[in-house]
């Protein structure tokens, strides 16, 4: 008999969905705990219990396939709930950063058209001001932290109440085609508008599952909340964490004492954050810091994360995998596999190999850095700069309403990252800029990412940022932006001297401003449009 005769039938063949994860949780492992908040503990019986229970409340309010319901929330145990219930209806899930102003939340649920919002009491002034401007105001409902003084209540309902209107007895279905959209996420429009990038549920499965090899989550993993939910669906971990039962502890403000302190008591093994959280980390006084006596992993990426930050993190005890990704890419795409030979490196060493970004995580198919204009590859040399691209499983639907910048950013058969790097001979990739922050002098390329890495290995920087600063001669010379560790002193010329005996001399910054704070963006990245201003500000 002919293979290709064998066909397709519900017994054989299933829509992936991460939905099936915590249905599973739930019958494996019924009184394991799934979620810490505070003095909440919950287990996985309870918590499909009360996904299901909000999911058929949803229904009754009209909620169904396709409708889109937003969440302004941070990393509480509603919005881990709200990944899982709001699919189970074919809804999308539109997770949106807490940090952003009025306008643009606004603008976020009329282009998502959001037929539900849930908003957290502490964000009342926002949401509101937000939901005056909507075209067709989306049924607003309340999330009521007791662990906020300050909140009101502008919905029409709570989140328990809602919850206490369910049906336990709710039943869900797979989506008939995996392609089904689960989320909408949007980008943090740093080029005018957000753009929404919409994912499905055979994306969300894979980049789970990726993450739980890519980070050896086992059975059991305890998951601390550093990352925010609504960055990417927290990189997909409220389903990756899900689907190994393990336990997320949320935690709904990231400051260093409380995330050494979640980490002791709840013995967290595994937590994500960008590269702005472990320096905050690794400057926290040292009476906060905890040297733990169980083995800790943390997974860093979102930008660039300097080598003597990890260096820094493994000396106190936290193993580092440094992941790449973006909005377009679920999160993590480029892992940073760890090879056996780099285990006996020097620790400076070893560091120094982390802080490249990697190869494929297992959900991707391909990559390439290649020219930008003819998609030709450039050699493996780990010195011809070109741009990465990515293609796979765990990529984008495309961008909600906007063709033309889904056909853009999909030309040729390829997603393009718009992120520059070199290609080494062992197949990694390290990145070197964003194309638009590389600096030009003199027709040498500077990575500005190969300087900052110096700046944060002298001992009096807190962080440090370089961009391009017009020059009449070399076209563009790099300029850094220095923000200095309390109680340290640094001067300009000490900066250069520091440079000039760690890069080639092209490559040392011609002028340095130092600053209290540098600005970030919601999502803790610097900001280089912002300095970059600054400075022409300066030299006008
Ligand atoms: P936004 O583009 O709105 O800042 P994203 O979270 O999608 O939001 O950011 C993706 C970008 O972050 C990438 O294009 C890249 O420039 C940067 N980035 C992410 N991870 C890394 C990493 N590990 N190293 C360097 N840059 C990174």
């Amino acid at each position: 008999m002919a293979t290709a005769e064998l066909a397709k039938n519900p017994a054989n063949y299933t829509t992936l969905t991460p939905l099936t994860f915590i249905a599973r949780a739930a019958l494996a492992h019924p009184d394991r705990t799934a979620v810490i908040y505070g003095d909440i503990r919950r287990s996985w019986a309870e918590t499909y219990r009360r996904c299901l229970r909000l999911a058929s409340a949803l229904q009754a309010l009209g909620v169904g396939p396709g409708d889109t319901v937003a969440a302004l929330l941070p990393n509480v145990p509603e919005m881990l709930e709200l990944h899982f219930a709001v699919p189970m209806l074919g809804a999308v899930l539109n997770a949106q950063n807490t940090r952003l102003d009025a306008r643009t939340i606004g603008y976020m649920l009329d282009h998502g058209k959001a037929k539900v919002f849930f908003t957290d009491t502490e964000y009342h002034q926002r949401a509101a001001a937000a939901l005056s401007d909507c075209r067709q105001p989306p049924l607003v409902i309340d999330v009521c932290d007791p662990h906020v003084s300050e909140g009101r209540r502008i919905g029409r309902i709570s989140y328990d109440e809602l919850l206490s209107q369910g049906s336990e007895e709710f039943r869900w279905q797979p989506p008939e085609d995996e392609w089904h959209s689960i989320t909408l996420n949007y980008t943090s429009g740093t080029t005018g508008d957000p753009k929404g990038v919409v994912y499905h549920h055979r994306g969300a499965y894979l980049n789970a599952l990726s993450n739980v090899i890519g980070l050896g989550l086992p059975s059991g993993a305890v998951y601390l909340w550093t990352l925010p939910m609504f960055h990417c669906n927290g990189w997909c971990f409220p389903w990756a964490v899900t689907a190994v039962a393990g336990t997320h502890v949320c935690l709904r403000q990231v400051q260093p004492e409380r995330i050494f302190e979640a980490i002791r008591a709840h013995e967290v093994t595994h937590f994500c954050a960008a590269p702005v959280v472990l320096t905050m980390l690794v400057n926290a006084a040292a009476s906060t810091q905890v040297h733990f006596a169980h083995p800790v992993t943390a997974a860093t990426g979102g930008a660039a994360p300097p080598a003597a930050i990890i260096e820094a993190m493994e000396k106190l005890g936290i193993r580092i995998v440094h992941l790449y990704g973006l909005t377009e890419t679920y999160g993590p795409s480029v892992i940073c596999e760890f090879q056996d030979t780099w285990a006996g490196l020097p620790l400076a060493e070893k560091a120094g190999k982390i802080a490249r970004q990697g190869i494929l995580s297992l959900s991707m198919t391909d990559m390439m850095v290649a020219d930008p204009a003819t998609l030709e590859p450039v050699p493996r040399d780990g010195a011809t700069i070109g741009e990465l691209f990515l293609r796979g499983s765990t990529m984008m639907k495309g961008y909600l309403n906007d063709p033309e910048a889904t056909a853009k950013a999909f030309a040729g058969g390829w997603f393009h990252t718009g992120d520059l790097g070199v290609w080494h001979p062992d197949g990694y990739v390290e990145i070197k800029d964003r194309s638009k922050d590389i600096i030009i002098s003199g027709g040498e390329n500077i990575s500005s990412i190969e300087v900052e890495n110096v700046l944060y290995r002298h001992p009096a920087v807190l962080e440090a940022a370089v961009v391009a600063m017009p020059d009449p001669f070399w076209g563009e010379v790099p300029c850094a932006f220095i923000a200095i560790k309390q109680g340290q002193a640094l001067d300009e010329e000490e900066v250069v001297r520091f440079c000039k005996a760690n890069l080639a001399g092209f490559k040392c910054p011609k002028k340095v401003i130092f600053l209290d704070e540098l600005p970030k963006t919601s999502t803790g990245k610097i900001q280089k449009h912002v300095l970059r201003s600054r400075l022409a500000a300066m030299s006008a």
